[in-house]
């Protein structure tokens, strides 16, 4: 493997500027490196792989989901990589809280701001996660059922 930088674990860290001994020590952070690494929802804000871009500042990032599952689908992520919900921590509310003011803004935009949305985190198994990087999915310009699993 690579040598990592101390500034290629920058923009991970849950509070940029603060000394690594304060926030939980360098083998948590080489974790969350190596995870970003693989991860496709970094390489597509890297712009190593391409996207429909919908929108990018230097917190988040929006695009069209590859494979809509409803006529508006898009995704909207922090560009510091997070696994999953259960991942959270008290220093990202306010990240998690712009990806949401951001997906609002976004559905205006794009017409369904009267018709309404689904606003979805999937989290691990039983929610179907298959990209481990949060994601708010918006759905929206359809009826949707509920509840999203199947009857019995
Ligand atoms: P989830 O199942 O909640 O983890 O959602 C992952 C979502 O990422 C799915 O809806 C996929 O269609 C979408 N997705 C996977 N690869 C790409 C990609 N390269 N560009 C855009 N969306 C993608
Ligand atoms: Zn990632």
């Amino acid at each position: 493997m690579q040598p990592i930088s101390l500034y290629s674990i920058k923009p991970f860290l849950p509070s940029a500027g603060r000394p690594l001994q304060k926030t939980g020590g360098l083998s948590f952070y080489y974790f969350i490196v190596i995870m970003s690494e693989n991860c496709l929802f970094c390489k597509i804000i890297k712009g190593e792989i391409p996207s429909k871009k919908i929108y990018e500042d230097d917190d988040v990032f929006a695009f069209y989901d590859i494979a809509p599952q409803a006529p508006v689908h898009f995704l909207v992520v922090p560009k510091r990589h997070i696994s999953t919900i259960m991942d959270m921590q008290p220093t990202d509310c306010e990240l998690v809280g712009k990806m949401l003011y951001r997906a609002q803004i976004i559905a205006k935009e794009l017409g369904i701001e009267e018709s309404g949305a689904r606003f979805v985190f999937n989290c691990k198994a039983d929610a179907g996660q298959t990209v481990f990087h949060i994601h708010l999915h918006v759905l929206g310009g359809q009826v949707m059922g509920w509840p999203p699993f199947p009857k019995d």
